[in-house]
């Protein structure tokens, strides 16, 4: 499709209509297997001289529209869906390191990023070194030559600081490391393929589904990183893999265009761990892409009013989003989200964490759950939830202050919004 509006493409990208049957909503193709035309071909396909479906862990048609459809939204050329968002961040890591590696990520994560980096990695011999991203060259102090990639979040909370994904990937750049962008918070608004990330993970769990009724991942390959002209950096990608006749992934995948990097995930770890996501999944998170473009633009006006209602309320000392960051915070929030700041709004009770809970018991429209990217309006209190495990200096450091409410905004109309927010404000002290 010649086009690169979002909106068009979330409805037109990866599929006609099915060849079998002229269907025009993509069928959920629930089968295991894929029957093979020949000896020949079923030899082909498994040899990689062929690309086609074999078996539903590894491929599966509504997913690869699935794949296709994320991988043009974002200018990608190829991508990778998964069982959630969790096995995303891992592959991309896996992918390019093992034992005695190590990858730079930003210190601004979701906290299951961050147990699977500083313990499940860590445990599998792969050092995650976290560095503070308002200092982009933080990245190069903490680089060796065992460094093999960047993570960061585009729009992390509770924070809600913006990721400087430009400088952070030329720094990268410069030494042959890739970086890797969850872009989870911000589908649409930031492309980071357009300022020099080379892969973008997602959980398809939160905007990109919509409406909270299924879990799911996906890795994206922008195809505009030179693994070749990295060689020493990139040792998985640059040396024979004996788990596949030894092939050797930057040379092996050249005649199927710039996708060695996803097209190993999809064959050794995907093929081995077998984190695939269901067919159904895939339908489902589909159906909500449909109108993510619709969606973004409705959380991020609410959240804009939301902000601007919060700011005058007695009982809140702070609005955090980006729209109210100061300095190099505010001009980023500019220059990397000019199509909308986002759904999700902090703010800091006066009251501290017995205002938080009060102010959560009270709300009685918003959900109170451990999601973001809803339709419906939720929030959470993390210094007695998600952050609870956390002493009270990392709880500071992390901005999970002890009276930090997260808001993550919905489409309902906003005068039911504000009024919810209103009420259950009276209820602080
Ligand atoms: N990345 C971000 C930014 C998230 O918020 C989450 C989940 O909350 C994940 C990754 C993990 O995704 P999943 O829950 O689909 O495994």
């Amino acid at each position: 499709m010649s086009t690169t509006h979002p909106e068009t493409l979330a409805l037109h990208a990866g599929w006609r209509a099915d060849p079998a049957t002229t269907a025009v909503a993509v069928p959920i193709y629930q089968t295991t297997s894929f029957l093979f035309e020949s000896p020949e071909h079923a030899a082909d396909l498994f040899g990689l001289r062929a690309l086609g479906n074999i078996y539903t862990r590894i491929m599966n048609p509504t997913t690869d529209v699935l794949e296709k459809r994320v991988a043009a939204i974002e200018g990608g050329v190829a991508a990778l869906a998964v069982a959630s968002g969790q096995t995303a961040s891992a592959f991309a890591v896996q992918n390019l390191a093992r034992t005695g590696d190590n990858i730079v990520s930003s210190t601004d994560l979701y906290g299951g990023t961050w147990n699977l980096f500083a313990n499940a990695l860590k445990d599998q011999g792969i050092e995650v070194r976290f560095v503070d991203p308002q200092d982009p060259e933080a990245f190069a102090r903490a680089t060796d030559d065992r460094t093999r990639a960047y993570y960061a979040e585009t729009l992390p909370n509770p924070k809600l600081r913006v990721f400087p994904i430009a400088e952070v990937a030329a720094i990268g750049r410069r030494f042959g490391i890739p970086l890797i962008m969850d872009n989870t918070a911000a589908p649409l608004l930031v492309r980071p393929f357009d300022h020099g990330a080379a892969i973008i993970v997602y959980s398809l769990t939160k905007y990109l589904g919509g409406h909270g009724t299924s879990i799911g991942g996906m890795v994206v390959d922008s195809g505009n990183f030179d693994w070749e002209a990295h060689a020493e950096r990139q040792p998985l990608l640059n040396t024979p893999d004996p788990s596949y006749h030894g092939a050797v992934w930057s040379q092996a995948v050249k005649p199927l265009g710039p996708i060695a990097y996803i097209l190993k995930m999809r064959v050794t770890l995907l093929r081995d761990l077998g984190a695939a996501i269901s067919p159904f999944n895939s339908f489902l998170i589909l159906q909500g892409i449909e109108t993510l473009a619709l969606r973004m633009r409705a959380h991020c006006e609410n959240a804009s009013a939301v902000v601007e209602f919060l700011k005058n309320q007695p009982q809140v000392s702070q609005v955090i989003h980006p729209s109210t960051a100061t300095g190099a915070d505010f001009e980023r929030a500019l220059k990397y989200l000019p199509r909308g700041m986002g759904g999700m709004v902090g703010m800091e009770l006066k009251g501290g964490a017995e205002a938080g809970r009060s102010f959560i018991k009270a709300l009685k429209m918003f959900y109170h759950v451990a999601n973001i990217g809803d339709t419906r309006s939720l929030a959470i209190h993390p210094a007695t939830t998600t952050h609870s495990q956390l002493d009270e200096a990392e709880q500071i450091a992390t901005g999970a202050t002890p009276g930090y409410v997260r808001l993550c905004i919905g489409i309902e109309h906003i005068d039911d919004i504000v009024a919810d927010l209103a009420q259950a404000l009276a209820a602080v002290e």
